[in-house]
């Protein structure tokens, strides 16, 4: 039986963060894309986009200009995958990328040349760069110490409105909280459930009469992140309708809301602007065609296999979690092309003694090494192959958690892994 074959311009693998951002950048440059990718870091994460937050990390130095902050970054970090990108650039995918969440119904809010202050659901307070419209209400009402209620549910594990209020009490003192059950009944509160139940007018309503009578003089209400999933912009409206103030949402922990929101609006857009989506199938083998010099995959289970042969591939298959590192007992490894993973001499350097050292891990940095273009490079220091680019956290010398710079720098490296593909690509022909 003869396998299905797709040829196209660019294949893109990773459905992360990264993924979704270099087939959005290429599907809006009219490129033929295919992409493939499985379970991602995007349903975990907190839907905040931080764009450069914190360095040096050793000294928790936080930054409220990011991009002051990455000018630092560069001249501290000259290998850190920034130091690749126009700050320029860097605006303008970012851009890009809000401006599609904003055509589809997920508005993003940012003040560009500033991070803006969220709270969490530890009750720490987070620099970030682009924030979700429902949790954009948080930002003045932190600044400006406005009175606040906040609200957490029986039953729904790992947030506390008490414990928030207790870690904030210096940097807001005047919040208070309220404790209530969730309208619709389940033996145990999932945040996607609870999402979906206040996407009912009557559900939202009933939450709503509960807490009314709890708002008094608070002039801005916080929830967990459960305001709906595919129509947050009515949930959120609805209940500032009932409660007659402002409401915002604080992130939960993983799984979490406002990730799955992302993850579903990439799922259901990318293809309406032409990505062909191979979603949850793996990228198995490749081989370069000796007489086209198109990378030819082989995608998905035995039973069901594609070939994909592309002209130009972005490698956006993140870390160990993704998948796109593996590591054995001695070594780290890059999972399809087995290209170089610069990492530390040995085992023992992998992780400092102390578990919360400031400084980090080496083994957060360890990744891919490229040039200029993001092509990753060989042994000899040349690029493994003339058309393969890499994005996201894949990348070496960056530690995204700690530097919290993680979406800004899936964004930017996605948005310049297709302008060098686009810039190659004419210069090959
Ligand atoms: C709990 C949590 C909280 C976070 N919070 C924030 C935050 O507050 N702010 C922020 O900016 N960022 C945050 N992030 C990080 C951010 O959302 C991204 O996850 C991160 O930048 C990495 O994205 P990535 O696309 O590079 O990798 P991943 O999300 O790991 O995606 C890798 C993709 O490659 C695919 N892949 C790998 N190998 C193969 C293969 N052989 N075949 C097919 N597909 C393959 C995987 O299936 C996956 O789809 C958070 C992440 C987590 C986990």
């Amino acid at each position: 039986m003869s396998r299905p074959t797709i040829n196209c311009d660019l294949f893109v693998i990773g459905s992360g963060m990264a993924g979704m951002a270099a087939a959005l950048f290429a599907a809006g440059r009219g490129i033929n894309t295919v992409q493939a990718g499985m379970s991602s870091e995007l349903a975990y994460a907190s839907g905040l986009l931080d764009l450069m937050a914190v360095h040096p990390v050793r000294e928790s130095r936080i930054w409220d200009d990011p991009w002051a902050g990455i000018d630092a970054l560069i001249r501290d970090i000259p290998d850190h995958p920034y130091a690749h990108i126009e700050k320029a650039d860097i605006r303008q995918a970012l851009d890009e990328f809000m401006a599609f969440l904003n055509s589809a119904g997920l508005p993003y809010k940012a003040d560009t040349d500033h991070n803006s202050r969220v709270i969490t659901s530890v009750g720490t307070v987070k620099p970030t760069y682009c924030v979700p419209g429902s949790i954009w209400n948080v930002v003045r009402a932190l600044q400006e110490k406005q009175p606040c209620l906040l609200v957490d549910f029986r039953g729904l594990k790992g947030f506390s409105a008490r414990q928030i209020k207790e870690m904030l009490r210096e940097n807001w003192p005047s919040l208070q909280t309220a404790r209530f059950s969730f309208p619709s009944h389940a033996p145990e509160l999932y945040t996607e459930h609870m999402a979906r139940e206040l996407e009912k007018p009557e559900i939202c309503e009933k939450l709503a009469e509960k807490i009314f009578p709890y708002v008094e003089d608070a002039r801005v209400v916080g929830l967990p992140a459960v305001l709906g999933i595919t129509r947050t912009e009515e949930v959120v409206s609805n209940m500032e309708k009932f409660l007659n103030v402002p409401v915002f949402e604080i992130p939960t922990m993983p799984p979490s809301v406002p990730g799955m929101r992302l993850k579903r609006i990439f799922e259901t857009g990318l293809p309406k602007l032409g990505v062909k989506p191979l979603l949850q199938q793996k990228v198995r083998y490749v081989k370069s065609s000796k007489s086209t010099g198109d990378l030819i995959f082989e995608v998905g289970p035995s039973d069901s296999r594609t070939t994909v042969c592309a002209k130009g591939v972005i490698l956006a298959s993140g870390r160990f979690f993704g998948k796109g590192l593996y590591s054995d007992r001695n070594s780290v490894y890059e999972t399809i092309f087995n290209l170089p993973v610069h990492q530390p001499d040995t085992r023992s350097l992998w992780h400092r003694k102390d578990l919360f050292d400031t400084r980090g891990h080496l083994i957060s940095r360890a990744g891919l090494e490229t040039d200029e273009f993001l092509r990753p490079i060989d042994k000899s220091g040349r690029p493994a192959y003339n058309t393969l680019f890499a994005a996201g956290s894949v990348l070496a010398h960056q530690d995204w958690m700690r530097m919290k710079c993680g979406a800004g720098l899936a964004i930017a490296t996605a948005s310049h892994a297709v302008n060098s593909f686009l810039k190659i690509k004419s210069s090959l022909s």
